[in-house]
């Protein structure tokens, strides 16, 4: 009998090694074979650790699972999908589940993330199997025809900066993956990376042949320890097999995988930061134009995309581009792997096409705030994205109907509050978090961010005409940064100060007594 207990960071923390100990001492003291396997997350992260049983009906779900809930497990015969307060029935009968269209996600959470057999019995490696019998430029070609933006916040089109990579002549290129996941609420990297590793080692190898890349970096950021393992266990098994090295698959082709870990640096997931950190200087944006397509790691032309968009590369290639491009609306196609996360009753991971409305989500899948109280304000985007309000929760998940209310989809993630949010409190957190993470190069950003602190606790604590004075001088501010600032992270950063003011303009004016 085959049971699975999660081996995801998520699932680890709330327990999900104590349940995998307590089973097999409980197996054992009954005399009973089973065969333990460690997958990744479901994304269902209220129901970790999630424990799930192989059955003659398929696999059934138990959870959330303590290691003291093991021994009445096995008295209900949860071997054999017993009956028990904690039984979900078949996992992919979940409401949660079954209502998705995991595509990048397929595999996370299903297989052994630390075997490639189970990888490859899954469907794995067929895309590169497609892509080892064409050309470069046609690689690209289905990329680009699929209408694949870039996960990582930009949704800049793939296939675009694949082929400038292609079109620019050089000796060396790189393929560059942004592992540098540090939005507050976003977590699909981590899953994929931790869940079904061998996605992202196929997506970048299919990337390194389409534009005539050797070698290949994932930047993975510090805070990810069982990532790293994850993901350098399966380059090892990779190289093993022949799926990586220098003549991959036979194919006379070559393609080298390496992990390098970040220091914690916020503005080393900027893509051109993130190439200074690289080559071993501090990470500092850079100028562009020349883009990293052209003149990218040590100067050479570089790929550079995130986790999901290189792990949805093999399926385009497998299935080809028609079939992803006609998942969507508008020009945002395929699906996204959106994180709900905050205040929640079910957070956790949602890969469904764009195209369904946030508050589908946060009421179908996240089920309202976990309070019971009423949902007053999303963050769409990570740290940088609009706070959108609950009159606008009807806008559906599409990058231009997103950037139509101020707002940004960024990489997917949803945080959401209650109507107990200081809105106030939230604009200051903003312009604090530019300020300790700006990378310092441009004064908009350095000093603009410190000075928006001080402003916006003046508007907190003073007066009526204090409040009027310092808004004024509030929005001019985050006019200049928008304007003057090198990169997103000082040109962003009045996006949520902006729509927490348009929006909840109420609790800066109400703020006397509650300041910061
Ligand atoms: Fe650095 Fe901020 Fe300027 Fe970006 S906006 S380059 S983080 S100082």
């Amino acid at each position: 009998i085959t049971i699975y207990v999660p081996c995801d960071a998520g699932a680890l923390s709330v327990g999900a090694e104590a349940v995998a100990t307590a089973i097999t001492a409980e197996a054992s003291r009954r005399g009973i074979d089973v065969h333990l396997k460690r997958n990744g997350s479901r994304g269902l992260y209220w129901l970790e650790p999630l424990v799930e049983v192989e059955t003659s009906a398929g696999r059934v779900a138990y959870g959330p699972v303590s290691a003291d809930d093991v021994s009445a497990l096995f008295d209900a015969d949860f071997l054999h999908g017993g009956k028990h307060p904690l039984a979900h029935g078949p996992t992919s009968e979940i409401d949660y589940l079954k209502n998705q269209q995991r595509l990048t996600c397929a595999r996370v959470g299903v297989v052994d993330p630390r075997s490639l057999d189970d990888y490859l019995a899954h469907g794995g490696y067929r895309g590169l199997a497609a892509a080892l019998g064409m050309a470069g430029p046609s690689i690209v070609q289905v990329v680009l025809d699929s209408g694949l933006r870039g996960r990582g916040g930009a949704a800049f089109p793939a296939g675009i900066k694949w082929k400038t990579c292609l079109d620019t002549p050089s000796t060396q290129k790189y393929v560059v993956c942004n592992a540098d996941e540090g939005d507050s609420g976003t977590f699909a990297d981590r899953m994929i990376i931790e869940g079904d590793p061998f996605v992202l080692i196929e997506g970048m190898t299919i990337a390194g042949l389409a534009v005539g890349a050797t070698r290949g970096y994932i930047y993975l950021r510090v805070e990810y320890p069982h990532a790293q393992r994850a993901m350098e266990a399966a380059i090892a098994a990779a190289q093993a097999a022949g799926y990586l090295g220098d003549d991959v698959r036979g194919s006379g082709k070559a393609f080298h995988l390496e992990v390098r870990m970040g220091g914690g640096a916020y503005i080393c997931g900027e893509e051109t930061s993130l190439l200074e950190s690289l080559e071993g200087k501090r990470g500092q944006v850079r100028f562009k134009p020349p883009v990293p397509a052209v003149q990218g790691l040590f100067g050479k032309p570089t790929v550079m995309n995130n986790v999901v968009t290189l792990a949805t590369v093999p399926l385009i290639l497998e299935h080809g581009a028609a079939y992803y491009r006609d998942y969507g609306i508008g020009k945002s196609r395929g699906t996204l792997p959106i994180q709900l996360a905050g205040n929640l009753k079910r957070p956790g991971l949602v890969e469904c096409a764009f195209g369904l409305s946030l508050r589908e989500l946060i009421e179908h899948y996240g089920g309202g705030a976990a309070s019971g109280r009423p949902v007053r304000a999303v963050q769409v985007g990570g740290p940088l994205g609009a706070y959108i309000p609950a009159a606008q929760l009807d806008t559906p998940v599409d990058y231009e109907a997103i950037a139509a209310i101020g707002g940004m989809l960024g990489h997917g993630g949803v945080v959401v509050f209650d109507d107990t949010v200081d809105m106030a409190a939230q604009a200051r957190y903003a312009m604090t978090f530019c300020a300790i993470e700006s990378c310092g190069k441009c004064t908009p950003c350095r000093i603009g961010s410190v000075r928006g602190v001080e402003v916006i606790d003046r508007m907190l604590t003073g007066d009526a005409v204090e409040r009027e004075r310092n808004e004024v001088l509030l929005r001019d501010l985050c006019q200049t940064m928008v304007a003057g600032s090198l990169c997103a992270l000082g040109g962003m950063t009045p996006f949520p100060v902006l729509s927490a003011l348009d929006h909840f303009h109420e609790d800066f004016t109400d703020h006397v007594g509650k300041a910061a």
